[in-house]
């Protein structure tokens, strides 16, 4: 079961000027920049509430972001919902026929344990399940 949305993932070419962007709309402090060199990509993080912003910059061109960006361009990326257990939660959603981009679970951006679902299986959104990983 999903229990919030953990953050909204949005794709961007400069990280540090949607930063200052974001900052200047919401009033709100960064909360924190981190790289994935796996993935990589450079994020950072505003929380709101029981939510967070996460913005997400390239840091090569094979990276999944500069491949979304140069089809897409800048815009919103993928919604991630926060899981109490994401293999259990793959496990149940596979069962159920959703497919998954990659069905190993990774580290991710926040500490957090991630794996992606397939845009085809859930109207063409991208959907992050992530699980803190205390
Ligand atoms: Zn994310």
């Amino acid at each position: 079961m999903f229990r919030k949305i953990e953050h909204i993932g949005i794709a961007v070419k400069n990280l540090d000027a949607a930063n200052a962007m974001f900052g200047a709309l919401s009033q709100l402090g960064l909360l924190k920049t981190e790289e994935v060199e796996t993935e990589g990509v450079r994020t950072s993080f505003f929380k709101l509430g029981e939510t967070k912003i996460e913005f997400l910059e390239a840091t090569n061109s094979e990276s999944p972001i500069a491949k979304f960006i140069e089809k897409h361009g800048e815009g919103i990326h993928h919604i991630a919902f926060d899981v109490e257990d994401v293999e259990a939660e793959k496990q149940r959603l596979q069962d159920a026929g959703f497919e998954f981009i990659s069905t190993e679970i990774k580290k991710g951006a926040d500490n957090k344990l991630i794996c992606f679902l397939h845009p085809r299986s859930v109207n063409r959104v991208l959907v992050e399940l992530c699980q803190e990983n205390l």
